[in-house]
């Protein structure tokens, strides 16, 4: 109990009492030390998120699209000519429409003549 006197037991180990208030301290740290490991891997993964975004996303009225082949999932660098295959990241709390696309493998295979 917080504020109790404490005693040593009859073996002169520190009392019941100081050892639960000890624990109970280190109880606390460890759960604030648990608190800033969560806050920095959520700050991580944001930054990812952000990065990739920033690279393969195109901010249309608020919202950010990401353009993906409809056949072989590559994913197209912003507006540009490449069309690569990344996974995109674990997205949470952003608003992103992926849209179907062909790229320029995918649409040479399919232009290609039969036979
Ligand atoms: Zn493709």
């Amino acid at each position: 109990m917080p504020g109790a006197p404490v005693q040593p037991d009859g073996e002169g180990r520190p009392s019941l009492e100081l050892r639960a208030a000890a624990a109970c301290a280190l109880a606390d740290a460890l759960r604030a030390r648990a608190r800033r490991a969560l806050d920095i891997a959520s700050d991580l993964r944001r930054e990812r998120t952000e990065r990739w975004l920033a690279r393969y996303g195109r901010a249309i009225g608020g919202a950010v699209f990401v353009s993906r082949c409809a056949w072989c999932r590559r994913v197209r660098e912003g507006q540009g000519d490449r069309w690569l295959a990344v996974a995109p990241p674990a997205m949470p709390a952003i608003d992103v429409q992926f849209t179907h696309g062909i790229c320029p493998v995918c649409a040479a295979g399919l232009d290609a003549p039969e036979g």
